[in-house]
């Protein structure tokens, strides 16, 4: 999984949310946007680029606890729809794994 389709999901998930919960039409909330940039700067500085182990065995802790609570309601709310959308098995299985990382303390 590089980092570009990553990202991608990432964006996915919080537009869906944004669109859902902050009843926004195109674009996202300042909020949003915000996590958004948030997410992908952790993943431009992730030390292992495309080469990353699965996350869920990364030893680094890259969110704030405050920007963690945030992208965890994001996939709360939209993994599941996402899953629903695009049933491609790889990006349930990203789904899963970016779950469990964010989710484990
Ligand atoms: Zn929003």
């Amino acid at each position: 999984m590089s980092i570009e389709k990553e990202k991608h999901v990432i964006e996915k998930m919080i537009v869906i949310y944004c669109h859902g919960k902050h009843r926004t039409k195109d674009d996202l909330c300042s909020e949003c946007q915000r996590l958004k940039h948030y997410a992908f700067k952790r993943l431009d500085l992730c030390p292992f680029g495309d080469n990353k182990p699965s996350c869920r065995k990364c030893p680094i802790h890259c969110y704030t606890p405050e920007m963690k609570e945030k992208i965890r309601q994001v996939m709360k709310y939209s993994g599941p729809r996402m899953i629903f959308h695009a049933p491609v098995e790889w990006l349930k299985h990203r789904i899963e794994e970016i779950l469990d990382r964010i989710t484990e303390d």
